[in-house]
């Protein structure tokens, strides 16, 4: 049986060397930087850490807590994204099975193969015929690179491999390889890499305004009520990317994802839901992710959530396919695509990303995917000239930040201790409860987010931060509502 992702270390590792990851204000105030990256999710960080290791002088600075936007609501997989040569997208999908191979090799630990089943059902639009073409082009754009070969499966076979699926009108499976990871860890060790290199790298610390002279931008007044000063200045604030840059034009979706009691036994599904569109089960922490919607967003990027027309749309899908499934939800979460303004329907909006310039020295980057950061990052360095160095982000490991577990422990599956918390508040400047179950943990996405766990966290967190009591039981009732309401 396949073993579930883990984000981070096999047990025993420890980085061995003081980690550079500060919240230096000082630095940031006092410093005149090549680079300033605004914003702190994927695309943010993959900036930092690509200029950093070219010997750039960088600052990044983040409204809220790293990856706290988009790039920790994804469906956290790195893939090719086989559903988007249907929109003739081939171009994408093969850069994408590219950067899924380089990824397995810089960062093995955190991005791992997982296999999926897609099903046809009698009736279904897309015949298992076309299912079957359309992963062997798939695999074909991989090179030889896919984490597996796809292989087809009689109904009789798709029922043994995943015997949950409903039987009646099962016509067959095409059974296909992506990757899965775990997007907000991933992102947090972007960053703690960036920082390791010298990047002064800043979260909870917005910027509200850019200072102007000409055509050029000279500085970022940021939250913490100084001014940052650089050469270039990267906007990497994905979906609130207009607030910044009048000429950005965006088309926002929301996805949402259910986590609920474990539905398959081993592998992802993939099936056609009644209105058409693609709807899966990917195994989670030992339960089960259900997703994902895509619908036209037009609120507040931080208050997106799963309402209930959501919950009910993705509960009644899972039941159609798996007349068994429980319809308990453990938890949910949303997030919001950065997708570029068009005319299409939401679920056929380009992924591609775009570089928008504004004046001299500033440059907007938006859209593409969690998969194709790296590639991204090191075209947005590129664009700025500041260097000739060669981009090393293909080659260079993203080193593995975890400490020997030790203390108490909170959960098995995910494997976490008191001495991630630990290592949370002293290295990886985590400031608020939800900052370590949420993204320096998975523990938020999974049963152990529960009051339980994290009153028990909350209070060893306390006692490193030196929290009273009422400040512990404040950060408590925030954590425990915002995962109640899905904008954790
Ligand atoms: C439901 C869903 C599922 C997805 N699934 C996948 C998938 O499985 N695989 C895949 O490859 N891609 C996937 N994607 C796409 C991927 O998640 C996004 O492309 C990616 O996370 C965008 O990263 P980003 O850095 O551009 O944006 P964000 O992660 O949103 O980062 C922008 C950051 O900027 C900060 N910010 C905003 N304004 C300011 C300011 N003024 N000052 C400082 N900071 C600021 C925000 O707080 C935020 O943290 C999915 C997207 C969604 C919504």
């Amino acid at each position: 049986m396949q073993q579930p992702v883990w984000f981070g270390l096999p047990v025993g590792h420890s980085p061995g060397k003081v980690c550079a990851m500060r919240r230096d204000l000082n630095r940031l105030a006092n410093t005149e930087f090549d680079l300033l990256v605004i914003g702190g999710g994927i695309l943010g960080a993959g900036i930092a850490r690509d200029a950093a290791l070219r010997g750039l002088r960088v600052a990044l600075v983040e409204q809220r807590d790293f990856a706290s936007g988009t790039s920790s609501r994804s469906t956290k997989l790195i893939h090719g994204g086989f559903r988007y040569l249907e929109q003739g997208a081939v171009k994408l999908v093969a850069e994408s099975c590219r950067e899924r191979a380089i990824l397995q090799r810089i960062a093995p630990h955190l991005v791992k193969p997982l296999s999926f089943l897609f099903v046809v059902y009698e009736g279904d639009r897309r015949p298992l015929w076309l299912m079957r073409a359309g992963l062997t082009l798939y695999d074909w754009l991989a090179r030889g690179r896919a984490p597996g070969r796809h292989r087809a499966m009689t109904a009789a076979e798709t029922r043994a491999e995943e015997p949950a699926l409903q039987s009646t009108g099962l016509r067959g499976a095409v059974l296909f390889y992506d990757c899965q990871e775990d997007d907000a860890r991933f992102c947090i060790d972007n960053i703690h890499h960036a920082a390791d290199l010298g990047a002064v790298c800043v979260n909870y610390c917005g910027v509200t305004g850019l200072v102007r002279r000409g055509d050029r931008v000279v500085a970022a007044s940021v939250e913490a009520g100084f001014e940052v000063r650089a050469k270039w200045f990267i906007n990497a604030t994905g979906v609130w990317a207009g607030r910044l840059a009048s000429s950005v034009k965006l088309a926002p979706t929301k996805g949402v994802h259910l986590v609920v009691p474990r539905v398959t036994r081993q592998h992802g599904v993939f099936w056609q839901a009644r209105d058409g569109r693609l709807v899966f089960v990917i195994p989670w922490w030992g339960e089960s992710l259900v997703g994902s919607t895509d619908t036209d967003y037009a609120g507040d990027p931080a208050a997106a959530r799963a309402e209930p027309a959501d919950v009910n749309y993705l509960l009644s899908e899972l039941r159609r396919r798996f007349p068994n499934a429980s319809t308990e939800v453990i938890t949910s979460f949303a997030g919001v695509r950065p997708l570029l303004a068009g005319t299409e329907a939401p679920s056929a909006r380009s992924r591609e990303h775009q570089l928008v310039r504004e004046g001299a020295n500033f440059l907007s980057v938006i859209g593409g995917k969690y998969t194709t950061y790296r590639a991204i990052a090191a075209e947005v360095v590129e664009a700025t000239g500041l260097t000739r160095a060669q981009c090393q982000t293909d080659t260079t490991p993203l080193p593995r930040y975890r400490p020997s577990p030790n203390g108490e422990r909170f959960s098995s599956l995910p494997d976490v201790w008191e001495s991630d918390v630990r290592y949370a508040w002293e290295e990886e400047m985590a400031l608020t409860l939800s900052d370590v179950m949420r993204r320096r943990t998975p523990l938020a996405l999974t049963r152990h987010g529960d009051a339980e766990t994290a009153a028990r966290v909350a209070a060893i967190l306390g006692r490193y931060a030196g929290w009273s009591e009422s400040e512990q039981r404040a950060q408590l009732k925030a954590y425990l509502g915002a995962r109640e309401h899905g904008t954790l």
